[in-house]
């Protein structure tokens, strides 16, 4: 529990901005809302809120572009709220920095569980950052992991993966070889304690493998995923 968190809500239909933000603050949260793509990019700089709850049709200019201006600003972990569950994986891949989404119509409990396992997430990297010793870097055929500086090489360029992306790889590579369920892996990476979000890790395998290359994560058919071996 984070009550302290504030969060920002970009949303132009008012029934759900305003069930949303009702729910956020009874859970403690300090909340904002906007209701077009201007302003919540303007509402992120005057607020600086700890997670963003981002509609991704929106009037002005879209979801998507919310969350790039909004990361450009300063990182922030942004939860996207989407219509249709196939568009998951296209915004997964676009939305840089976009941590995870919901498809509408979700429950407000669902809201509320994904919200607080992306702060703890988020916390416990800050932690990890400022109180771990620096860890040695691992390197698995021409791929670097820097855990420390959480940065990522591969063939010695440097590749930008989004915080989740980085501690999806940095999880599968901690055990080489070894497979993870997308159930071990919804736990491990996303602190979710339920499992009927696995195809958000499908969606981030597919995000980091367009951008390192799609031999980095092997697909162990009807198990799950495993790096190296
Ligand atoms: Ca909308």
């Amino acid at each position: 529990m984070d009550p302290t968190a504030t969060i920002l809500v970009v949303e132009d239909e008012p029934a759900i901005a305003d069930a949303v933000a009702a729910r956020l603050r009874a859970e403690g949260f300090g909340v904002h809302v906007a209701h077009d793509g201007p302003s919540g990019v303007a509402a992120a700089a005057e607020h600086a809120p700890d997670l963003v709850v981002l509609d991704v049709m929106l009037p002005g200019f879209d979801g998507l572009e919310v969350c790039r201006r909004v990361q450009a600003q300063r990182p922030v972990p942004v939860l996207m709220l989407t219509a249709r569950e196939d568009e998951a994986d296209t915004l997964m891949g676009l939305a840089a920095g976009a941590d995870d989404y919901l498809t509408k119509p979700f429950s407000m409990r669902e809201l509320v569980a994904r919200v607080h396992a992306l702060l703890r997430r988020v916390r416990r990297a800050a932690e990890l950052a400022r109180d771990g010793e620096a860890a040695p870097v691992q390197r698995i055929g021409d791929l670097e992991i820097d855990r420390s500086g959480r940065r990522v090489r591969r063939a010695g360029t440097d590749v930008h993966l989004t915080p989740l992306e980085f501690d999806l790889l940095a999880c599968l590579a901690q055990r080489p070889a070894q497979v993870l369920t997308r159930e071990q892996l919804l736990a491990q990476v996303w602190d979710w304690a339920d499992a009927s979000g696995t195809r958000t890790v499908d969606s981030h395998v597919k995000a980091v493998r367009r951008k390192l290359g799609g031999d980095v994560i092997r697909t162990v058919h009807g198990i799950g995923y495993a790096v190296g071996g």
